[in-house]
């Protein structure tokens, strides 16, 4: 404990701050937690550790942002969570870098600009195709929850507007009892200098609620598996074949059901956490520097029949409401592991500024700098800073219990991280009381990390120097909860995510990573 501290202020909980938008299991979570709201008749303005909210933060909020407070969303992320702005920098880094990587979203055009070419393209597509059909699907660039959205085959059908997007429609996609679905995988990026991104291996499948069906392209109940739509149709409550009651399974049942039919479910895994970084790096070199915040993306992802994974969309604030078991079981735990997350995050950066501090910097100077925090404040009121002035004082346990409070963790599945081959962590899953009925190709429960454990042994070396509280270049942590480090994911791109992004470097390895795979 720092000496001059009053022993008063270390006793004094979290407190977090809401909007009218705020979702209502990150409030309970929260106070669940211990933590306290945010009262702005009784409280200074500045005395809250957390301000989350669905909007994003203006620049003059991210400025102003005090050392020991996190915002929950980091600027300029709307840039991949707009359907034409996603498109348009996968566009671009599929011609720097080449179409073999960059080949998992749908063919897709943004209207009004690229209206001539998506024309070219469906007539040679039509030609070549004889009298099969072709299929596209037409969505607004800025809308969500299936609002807006149009599939057709015929160009007579084709209706758009301004801000639209055109996209090839997947029209093999794998379907459990003939039934559609998709995948919500929960993605946290802590940090964009240096680029941190963790993705939360549970997760969301959503089903459509009647068979897919390409002979009639205007049942949304079968082509979309939004759950907004899906909770509103007259089969929702019904038990349908294999995917049972309601819309949506738990990734893991998922990926458990996978593994019954002998497929080798963490490949899949792996390409999905190659595309996961792979867009993000699409405009991580933009984003501009933001301390104390980090930004939770929703990928919606979709898998075809040859089990390719293609993103469909990247959502801003996924929604955290819980409609029915599925949601509560995985997002009160995902609430829960985002505050570990942070916290234990937020513990690195202010143990690094507080021993900045001593050594004379300046919060401008630290505000300027490309750091993932702001200097210590010559007042630190909160617990989550006695914990850090334990870090430097006590054992490493401490500093555990400050960020595993979890009075009522829900019971979701055993998830383990793993590695596989050198370098890159994936994890494997098993249903908590399903038996796989035929073996998985894989390992279950593979405990070894080498990288993992390469980063730990850089943080955790001594209990009395933890380097989390003096070295610039530290790697982060592996885990924490459900979310699993997927980038850096090795020596090289750690260091090429730190001084500046060098995004061809990276590009590289995640090539090598593939050749590796494909060898
Ligand atoms: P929204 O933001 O409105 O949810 P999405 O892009 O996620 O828009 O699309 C909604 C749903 O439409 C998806 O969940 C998926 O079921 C379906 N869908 C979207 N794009 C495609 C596509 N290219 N191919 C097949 N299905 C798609």
């Amino acid at each position: 404990m720092a000496e001059d501290e009053p022993s008063g202020a270390l006793l004094k909980p979290l407190v977090f701050r809401v909007d009218e938008t705020t979702p209502a299991v990150v409030q309970s979570v929260l106070l669940e937690r211990g933590w306290n709201k945010f009262d702005k008749q009784e409280q200074n303005a500045e005395d809250w550790n957390l301000y989350w909210r669905t909007s994003s933060f203006r620049m003059t909020e991210h400025n102003s942002v005090k050392p020991w407070q996190q915002l929950n969303h980091h600027p300029g992320t709307t840039k991949l969570t707009r359907k034409d702005c996603l498109a348009k920098h996968l566009k671009h880094m599929r011609r720097m870098y080449g179409t073999s990587l960059y080949q998992f979203i749908p063919l897709t055009f943004v209207m009004p600009n690229d209206y001539t070419k998506f024309v070219a393209e469906y007539f040679q597509e039509r030609q070549m195709l004889g009298t099969k059909h072709s299929y596209w699907i037409c969505k607004p660039a800025e809308l969500s929850r299936g609002r807006g959205i149009l599939i057709f085959s015929d160009f007579k059908d084709f209706i758009f507007d301004d801000m639209y997007i055109v996209q090839k429609y997947i029209s093999n996609p794998l379907l459990i009892g003939r039934y559609k679905c998709d995948l919500r995988i929960y993605v946290c990026v802590t940090g964009f200098k240096p680029l941190t991104i963790y993705v939360y291996q549970e997760g969301l499948v959503r089903f459509a609620t009647e068979k897919f069906d390409l002979s009639n392209l205007q049942n949304n109940y079968a082509h979309l598996t939004n759950s907004s739509i899906n909770k509103s149709g007259a089969s929702y409550e019904k038990i349908k074949e294999v995917i049972g009651h309601g819309c949506k399974w738990t990734l893991s049942r998922f990926f458990s059901y996978l593994r019954s039919w002998d497929v080798d479910d963490l490949l899949l895994w792996k390409k999905i956490h190659r595309m996961v970084i792979l867009t993000i790096l699409a405009i991580a070199p933009s984003v501009p520097f933001a301390a104390n915040c980090f930004e939770l993306f929703g990928f919606d992802i979709l898998i075809d029949d040859n089990l390719k994974p293609w993103l469909l969309e990247v959502n801003y604030s996924p929604a955290l409401t819980l409609d029915c078991s599925t949601d509560v079981l995985v997002k009160r735990k995902l609430v829960h592991d985002i505050i570990d997350l942070i916290y234990l995050n937020g513990l690195r950066n202010e143990g690094r500024e507080a021993s900045n501090a001593t050594h004379g910097n300046s919060n401008i100077d630290a505000a300027k700098s490309d750091r993932g925090g702001l200097d210590a404040p010559d007042c630190l009121p909160y617990d989550s800073l006695s914990f850090t002035s334990r870090m430097y004082n006590e054992d490493d346990s401490v500093v555990e219990k400050a960020v595993s409070v979890r009075p009522e963790a829900a019971p979701a599945s055993q998830l383990e991280g793993e590695m596989s081959g050198q370098d890159f962590h994936l994890s494997t899953r098993e249903m908590p009381q399903s038996k796989p009925k035929l073996r998985s190709r894989h390992t279950p429960h593979k405990t070894l990390m080498p990288y993992a454990s390469l980063f730990q042994s850089h943080s955790c070396k001594t209990k009395t120097s933890p380097c989390v509280l003096s070295d610039r270049g530290k790697a982060p942590d592996p885990q924490a909860g459900n979310f699993v480090l997927v980038f850096p994911f090795n020596e090289a791109t750690l260091g090429a995510s730190r001084n500046g992004l060098n995004v061809k470097r990276i590009i590289q390895e995640l090539q090598k990573l593939m050749n590796k795979q494909h060898s």
